[in-house]
């Protein structure tokens, strides 16, 4: 569970959990809004010159037309088709929320947890009774000896205190699943939000604390207690956001692989008694582990032995109340929980309708039971074979790429395409079903539901280990409007619900659909190729297959990136960290470039007219402008500043510009000159 979602996950920031969308190739219009087009001319802001500021040009239409709705904190064109898809998963959603007996085990349960999850009278009048048991046990605790016995628990049920523990794929012999131990435990979006000594930063600490104490009187404390309990919390998170690793440097898995057997982890944890944690959290006793940060567990065990039970037991509370605060606790907890998270941090100016955020959480919760639904209704056969169609054409693309690379030496070259051939494509939805039987969702117990929903996932994630790999899984459900590579089981993963209007539509020709989708997908797949991704062989080992020689040409090659994003400030005083969204930004870059490749040969055995004009606009330039359509955003400056701290990915503007700058393909299109804005004096290229 770790590995995967730190590697590169396509996550965007707003999706990163995975929303929900609607599908079916050519179903793009919404009851009542306009159709959603791939390219769509009446964005474009002929006003603005294209070789000034390419995102502008193609977007001012659409920005003008869709101010951002209060309740979020970025809106673009990914969010405009997840809140269409979001209606049609209400329809799923409300129709199985009927109690009746023709309803099939699945439809129980998806439609049973968003009926008790909209139930808000029922959860008010329920008040933290539910949580009480947890409560109770955090209270019972009498000596720090004991904690391993609770942690176990408490980490089956979800919360994320002290430190996170699950299954991975060993990084040295990816066949094999083994118990993966790493840091965690924090409240705020990263640790860096604990160490930055700027007054926006100290600001922000602030407010956090002001959080925390108000969902400690909401918990029943006096405002005295809750004020000190609050200063505990920061304190403690301090202290394990000082031994975790930075986000910058977790993006190199060589920094995260420190294999061991769980014996030996054992006996380092002398505060800590790994046998209890294990029985609690029915977890291997035993076997090989990896051991993602020792720094951190070495300062986690010290911790422990220097804090007194009362500020342990004060931090598992707020740990368990910030885990269930969002659905399954009263209103006066969700409000308290969105005004800190949403609107203090990303500046969302109104709650979120609890329909949305009630699909969501069954999404998460069931994404593939709630997805098999979906796919029926939402994503015919047809769908996924031109997804496949278009996957192999970018895939054929790379390889003859890689052929023409002038800087990279015949040896890694074979490498390289060897890596390329064993790639696995997954698209639209799993291959077999995942099975919710030992689910128990209950009609009126959301809490316990969201409990038992935790308990599932985590035995589901903890069963793997030992057993050989499924590559058919996935970690995002069918109707996510999102894609990802798995370094670790090199496979591209693009979920039904993305291909899509206004990403791919069949009534569209493929100028469009490759500069939109075919980008994602040669994102996608570049990723195999990027700074984290190049580490890993065809087999998905953390093994190296390059020459020392090529190894440099390539840092040489990806550093002009670092250099050029790092320039990029995005909020006034906060610079974009090129070596945090390196991995992003060259499969942006090299993703754009495969599909120009592919969609230029598909071009000229079809003998396209490149003259030829389609709304006043050849094929090559609707193309490019096709590409930065996908990324039209309008983004609050909190949420712009969020995303510059702690995402991989550049802002949209920059996803569109600064990729756009180092292809000379582009300029070429546009006429632009050497002197202009959107032509970088000396373009950056690695794939
Ligand atoms: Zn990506």
């Amino acid at each position: 569970m770790f590995c995967v979602n730190r590697f590169s996950p396509w996550a965007f920031v707003l999706l990163a959990a995975g929303l929900p969308m609607h599908g079916a190739l050519g179903q793009s219009a919404p009851a009542n809004g306009p159709e959603l087009r791939v390219f769509d001319p009446s964005l474009i802001d002929r006003g603005v010159n294209p070789c000034e500021n390419f995102y502008q040009y193609s977007c001012n239409g659409w920005l003008k037309r869709n101010p951002l709705p209060p309740d979020q904190t970025s809106y673009g064109r990914f969010a405009e088709l997840v809140e269409i898809n979001r209606l049609h998963l209400r329809q799923i959603l409300e129709r199985a929320s009927v109690a009746s007996p023709s309803r099939t085990a699945n439809e129980q349960k998806i439609g049973d947890e968003y009926a008790s999850c909209m139930d808000v009278a029922a959860i008010d009048k329920a008040g933290l009774e539910p949580l009480e048991p947890e409560l109770n046990r955090i209270e019972a605790l009498k000596s720090v000896a004991e904690l391993p016995m609770l942690l176990g628990h408490l980490h089956r049920i979800g919360v994320n205190a002290f430190f996170g523990m699950g299954s991975g794929q060993d990084f040295a012999d990816a066949s094999s699943v083994i118990s993966f131990y790493g840091a965690g435990g924090l409240g705020l979006p990263e640790r860096d939000y604990y160490t930055r000594a700027d007054p926006k930063s100290v600001e922000q600490r602030g407010q956090y604390v002001d959080h925390v104490r108000k969902m400690f009187v909401l918990a029943g404390e006096s405002d005295a207690e809750a004020q000190k309990d609050a200063q505990t919390v920061l304190a403690i998170e301090t202290e394990l956001a000082k031994a975790s690793l930075t986000i910058t440097e977790q993006r190199d898995p060589q920094n995260l692989n420190h294999p061991t057997d769980i014996a030996s982890f054992a006996k380092e944890l002398t505060h800590f008694s790994l046998a209890e944690y294990v029985d609690a959290a029915h977890a291997p006793a035993s076997g090989k582990m990896n051991d993602m940060e020792p720094k951190f567990f070495a300062e986690f065990n010290k911790l422990l032995a220097e804090t007194p039970l009362d500020e342990v037991k004060t931090y598992l509370r707020w740990r368990l109340l910030d885990g269930y605060a969002g659905t399954s606790l009263p209103e006066s907890f969700d409000n308290e929980n969105w005004n800190f998270y949403s609107h203090i941090l990303n500046g969302a100016e109104k709650q979120q309708d609890r329909w949305k955020r009630c699909t969501r959480r069954v999404d998460q919760e069931m994404g593939e039971a709630l997805g098999q639904v979906y796919v029926a209704k939402y994503f015919p056969p047809d769908a996924k074979q031109r997804a496949l169609e278009m996957t192999l054409a970018i895939e054929q693309a790379m390889g003859k790429d890689i052929d023409s690379l002038d800087w990279m030496s015949a040896a890694t070259k074979v490498k390289a395409k060897e890596k390329l051939h064993a790639v696995m494509n997954k698209i639209g939805d799993p291959e077999k079903w995942r099975d919710y039987s030992k689910l128990e969702i209950v009609r009126g117990d959301a809490l316990g539901n969201q409990e038992r929903a935790h308990e599932f996932e985590f035995a589901r994630d903890l069963a793997k280990i030992g057993k050989p790999v499924d590559k058919t899984e996935w970690q995002m459900s069918p109707p996510t409007v999102n894609a990802y590579y798995d370094p670790q089981q090199n496979n591209v993963n693009f979920p039904a619900g993305y291909f899509q209007p206004p990403f791919f539509s069949e009534k569209e020709d493929d100028a469009a659909n490759f500069g939109d989708m075919g980008s994602t997908i040669g994102h996608e797949l570049t990723h195999g190729f990027d700074d984290e991704g190049r580490q890993f062989d065809k087999d998905g080992n953390l093994a190296d297959w390059w020459t020392k020689d090529d190894e440099q040409k390539f840092n040489d090659r990806a550093a002009c990136e670092v250099k050029q994003y790092d320039a990029i400030e995005a909020v006034p005083g906060v610079h974009l960290n090129g070596k945090l969204t390196l991995g992003e930004n060259l499969a942006d870059l090299g993703g754009l470039w495969l599909a120009w490749l592919a969609w230029m040969d598909k071009a000229q055995s079809a003998h396209l007219d490149m003259t030829a004009k389609t709304d006043g606009y050849t094929p090559d330039q609707r193309f490019w402008i096709a590409y930065a359509q996908q990324w039209c955003t309008q983004t609050r400056p909190e949420q712009l500043r969020t995303q510059a701290e702690t995402d991989p990915h550049a802002p949209e503007e920059y996803r569109t510009n600064t990729v756009l700058e180092d292809l000379p393909d582009f300029a070429k299109s546009f006429s632009c000159k050497k002197t202009d804005k959107m032509v970088a004096p000396t373009p950056c290229r690695v794939w």
